[in-house]
């Protein structure tokens, strides 16, 4: 459904052609105004989730002349079109997301990344619905990441180059292999 989640899979160093954004928003009647261009292209290479305050100190030092109303106004112009979807993990917080197929996100209660995984929107029963338009569905699970769960279970791992050092004294030295 929308082509621009490749380009951010892949990772986050990926330009795209502002022409392609320009065709994209067109299509969904956005005009396409340079700031408006940048602000999607910044979603559309960035896989975290950018909140108004990523969006807007990545891109000031480029156009210097962007406020944060712009670029508030610009988020509110693509939900209203439906090029973006918000996303509320944290109360607090609202993060803008260029994927709009319905998906589930996990945030890291250590290191606040989040992560997407693939949800069967079907799958999930909501019988006490019958009669509501449901417009949008959001599976929001929290915890701890394989990464910080490594970190926590194994502190000695990141720890491996100190102690190796401090092991010389007692281990065998790989001099003492040779010869
Ligand atoms: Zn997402
Ligand atoms: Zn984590």
């Amino acid at each position: 459904m929308y082509r621009y989640t490749k380009y951010r899979k892949e990772g986050n160093i990926v330009s795209i052609p502002l022409q392609e954004i320009q065709k994209y928003l067109l299509k969904n009647h956005v005009k396409p105004s340079f700031p408006r261009l940048k602000v999607f292209e910044y979603l559309a290479t960035n896989a975290s989730h950018p909140t108004v305050d990523d969006i807007y100190r990545a891109l000031v030092v480029e156009i210097p002349t962007l406020s944060k109303t712009t670029i508030y106004n610009t988020l509110d112009l693509f939900l209203r079109a439906n090029v973006i979807r918000a996303v509320t993990i944290d109360g607090n917080e609202l993060r803008y997301d260029v994927d709009i197929t319905d998906h589930g996100h996990f945030k890291c209660e250590r290191c606040n990344s989040i992560y997407e995984f693939d949800i069967d929107p079907d799958a999930l029963s909501a019988s006490d619905l019958d009669g509501f338009e449901v417009r949008e569905r959001n599976v929001y699970y929290r915890g701890i990441c394989p990464k910080c769960r490594a970190e926590e279970k194994a502190p000695e791992f990141s720890a491996s180059g100190a102690k190796e050092e401090s092991s010389d004294r007692s281990a065998p030295t790989p001099a003492a292999y040779g010869a």
